[in-house]
């Protein structure tokens, strides 16, 4: 026997039924998006390196080793796509797609790719869905964004998330706290892992995200970054706070969150749920009003989030299956020898009446039909021999009730939609 191939390390199948969930969930989100005014965005799954290395940033952890990225044919390097943010960004300065009026709004789903340790909820091909509202610079859509971001999670039924805020402040801020926290990190230097030593030279705010415990402890008495906040960073915070507040989203501050990425400044917010784990980061996002220009782009500011869907399917709610489960089909089954042709042509009137039908078309006994179907957890079953067919009729067997009756087809139909 030949050898079986196996899918990648970190890639998974997702296989009916649970794609049910996938594809209600993002129903969800095209629709609450939709209503917020934001139009659905495609970009492509493969990208030129350059537009990560530029955007995401070359100390980051996605693009100093998680990259699926390679050389084509023409020796071009390309890169699987690790974010959304980045590919939304440049279409948007591709297309100039600020000429015709800002703010343009924005939301994409799809698959991202990034070669991490795989784990639960860690893959290295993963989805996510994410929004951009791109060239407005207040704090107003701050809250707007992380408005429409709660109320999609409460159509999914979540009620208990909270979203953890904080600000990184402006370029200026953000410098003068990164000399003060390099000074106070300096001489703990022997103390720190190899990775925050590192990061002490190339990106020294991402140790603030440290998860060591040692380090956790050391930061304790780090500075903090709202204390070198300058006014006009201070006062879009706060007006963020006050525009939530009015609007009654619930959020914790969270002084230590800075995000992994170079391109954020002011606004960032995450949210992680429960049950989920060492993973349990469902959400992230904040503001990047420096990455369109950065990308060749006019100077228009921007704030985004990207939801991992992987991680929200598996944390729905419960509740959220029965309202995306549907009517197992009806099972159109041949009494005897019947025309094939006639079979299909029943089973096409039958789906133009409205119903879901799954035909039997192997030559299935009708015993054996019947078990299939049972096992399917269906309702219905409609039996057509070759003289029923002739007149007009067909067998109708609830096999819920275990009863069969005789009727014409027009009958069946409505009988079944009654008890539907
Ligand atoms: P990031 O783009 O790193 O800010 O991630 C945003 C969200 O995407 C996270 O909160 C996770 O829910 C999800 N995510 C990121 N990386 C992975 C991964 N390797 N596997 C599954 N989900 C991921």
């Amino acid at each position: 026997m030949a050898k079986k191939i196996q899918s990648v390390k970190g890639t998974r199948d997702l296989l009916p039924p649970a794609t049910r969930r996938w594809a209600a969930v993002e129903e969800i989100a095209r629709e609450v998006f939709g209503s917020y005014g934001y139009g659905e965005i495609r970009t492509p799954l493969l990208e030129h390196t350059e537009l990560f290395v530029r955007s995401v940033g070359e100390a980051t952890d996605i693009v100093g080793k998680e990259m699926y990225s390679f050389d084509d044919r023409k020796g071009r390097s390309l890169t699987l796509r690790p974010e959304g943010t980045a590919g939304i960004a440049r279409a948007f300065v591709q297309h100039a797609m600020g000429s015709s009026g800002l703010p343009i709004k924005l939301f994409c789903i799809g698959p991202q790719f990034r070669y991490e340790r795989p784990q639960r909820g860690r893959y290295r091909q993963f989805h996510q869905i994410d929004a951009e509202l791109i060239g407005d610079p207040g704090p107003t859509s701050d809250a707007e964004l992380l408005l429409m971001l709660v109320r999609f999670l409460e159509r999914l039924g979540f009620d208990e998330l909270t979203v953890l805020l904080n600000t990184v402040g402006d370029e200026a801020s953000r410098g003068a706290y990164r000399e003060a926290l390099v000074d106070f990190l300096e001489p703990l230097r022997d103390r720190l892992s190899g990775d925050s030593r590192r990061r002490l030279e190339s990106n020294p705010l991402r140790i603030l995200d440290s998860k060591v415990p040692v380090e956790q402890e050391l930061l304790e008495a780090a500075p903090r970054l709202d204390d070198y906040l300058n006014r006009e960073s201070g006062d879009h915070f706060e007006a963020v706070r006050r525009a939530l507040d009015g609007c009654g989203v619930a959020y914790r501050i969270e002084p230590r969150l800075v995000r992994g990425l170079d391109y954020y400044s002011r606004t960032v917010f995450e949210i992680v749920a429960e049950g989920l784990g060492s993973q349990d980061a469902i959400v992230g996002g904040g503001r990047y009003d420096g990455l369109i220009e950065e990308l060749g782009g006019p100077a228009v500011p921007a704030i985004g989030f990207a939801i991992g869907q992987d991680r929200l399917i598996d944390i729905l709610p419960e509740a959220f299956d029965a309202g995306c489960s549907a009517e197992p089909p009806v099972h159109l089954v041949a009494a005897g020898e019947v025309d094939p042709v006639a079979l299909l042509e029943l089973g096409e009137e039958l789906r133009t009446a409205g119903l879901a039908v799954e035909t039997e078309v192997g030559g299935r006994s009708v015993k054996a039909a019947l078990k299939r179907a049972d096992k399917a957890g269906a309702r219905w079953m409609v039996l057509a021999g070759e003289d029923e067919l002739g007149r007009g009729e067909v067998a109708l067997r609830d096999l819920a009730l275990g009863e069969q009756i005789q009727v014409s087809r027009e009958t069946a139909i409505a009988k079944i939609k009654e008890k539907e």
